[in-house]
């Protein structure tokens, strides 16, 4: 890919960082940055908000959560959806940090990946926004937009994607990713791609670009009957 491209898209991802609500993607505790992603797995921003508020307002540590039942876990847990799997993988992966790590959240990517519930994804937030190493999780809107845009190529795997963009973008990483998921979810939509708004059209790799903008409903648009 040449410069001239590659500065263009990290210029337009940043200003893309610039319009995302900030208030779920806080650089934090990284205990609450580990539940938290477990939480937002398969759900949306909002639901893992809710989800997360409720559970830290009564427990603040893992020996807590190994301790509490299971049914008010679930509850506290239950607007991030799928709380009955999540629930169990909390408290196993809460079990593992207090039996093996002394209650903390290890600084390690390995270590990561053994916890119960623990993905590439979850193990590459908890290192980027927990403990502020540069790296990127690679979620479905990073993915997308980053093969259609021939950043990656578009048969790689997790490993391949993430390593590829860290070599690209290697600085700023929190709003690389925070731009690009906006981005993603804005105009690159994984189903209907508005490329006939996105700046990035002429860079664009993507085969199928949907170039023909949505027809405005008219007046005589409607099935309502005239006769
Ligand atoms: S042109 Fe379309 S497919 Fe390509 S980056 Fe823009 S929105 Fe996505």
């Amino acid at each position: 890919m040449r410069m001239e491209s590659l500065n263009k898209i990290r210029k337009t991802i940043l200003e893309y960082d610039t319009m995302r609500n900030k208030k779920y993607h806080v650089v934090g505790d990284v205990f609450h940055v580990l539940v938290g992603a477990i939480l937002s797995q398969r759900t949306r921003d909002e639901n893992t908000d809710r989800a997360a508020k409720k559970l830290f307002s009564v427990v603040s540590s893992p020996e807590e959560i190994v301790k509490m039942g299971v049914n008010r876990l679930q509850k506290l847990i239950k607007p991030s959806g799928f709380y009955r799997q999540k629930a169990k993988n909390l408290k196993k992966m809460c079990k593992v940090l207090v039996e093996e790590y002394h209650g903390k959240v290890p600084r390690n990517r390995e270590n990561l990946l053994k916890l119960p519930g623990v993905g590439f994804k979850t193990a590459d937030i908890v290192m980027l926004y927990g403990f502020g190493v540069s790296t990127i999780p690679v979620d479905v809107h990073v993915d997308v937009v980053s093969k259609r845009l021939g950043l990656v190529d578009k048969n790689a795997k997790y490993e391949e994607t993430r390593k590829t963009l860290e070599a690209r973008f290697d600085k700023d990483m929190v709003s690389v990713n925070s731009g690009m998921v906006e981005f993603g979810q804005k105009i690159c939509l994984t189903a209907h791609p508005k490329c006939y708004m996105c700046t990035l059209v002429k860079i664009c790799k993507y085969e199928k670009k949907n170039l023909v903008p949505p027809k405005k409903p008219g007046i005589y648009s409607s099935s309502s009957n005239l006769n």
